[in-house]
């Protein structure tokens, strides 16, 4: 006698699955991701610093006033991202730095792992969410 029974359920291939990053403790695979943008950020702040430096040729000599004052005004923005952009090569470079060692993702404040929501974000974050309200309430009334 056959039956035509319940139709044997397939496995469901677990392949699209992740589980959720931030319930679960770091792991080498979440360490390695993390380090791959690190040097992809840095590698693009590389390339867009090298790109700055050579378009920053010699100022032009300028007769008007006004255009001097809007080549000042260029050449003080493109300061203002140059600087902006080492100071975010500094931070990578210390995470980087932070990965050799175990103290990576950890809050300088309040010492407890940092989300890796977070990392995945801002890989080069120093504090966790909470901390850096504080800290940036801190500078504000400095
Ligand atoms: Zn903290």
């Amino acid at each position: 006698m056959s039956r035509t029974g319940p139709s044997r359920r397939q496995p469901l291939l677990q392949t699209g699955r992740r589980p959720t990053a931030s319930s679960r403790p770091r792991g080498p695979l979440q360490k390695s991701a993390l380090w791959i943008e690190l040097t992809r950020q840095r590698a693009l702040l590389l390339v867009s610093l090298s790109a700055s430096l050579t378009a920053n040729g010699e100022p032009d000599v300028c007769s008007d006033l006004a255009d001097q004052a809007s080549a000042e005004f260029e050449q003080d923005l493109a300061m203002q991202v140059k600087t902006r952009t080492f100071d975010k090569l500094r931070r990578i470079e210390r995470a980087l730095q932070l990965m050799r060692t175990s103290s990576y993702g950890r809050c300088r404040r309040c010492h407890e792992d940092i989300l890796y929501e977070r990392l995945k974000v801002q890989p080069d974050a120093l504090f966790c969410v909470r901390c850096l309200t504080v800290v940036e309430q801190g500078a504000a009334t400095n």
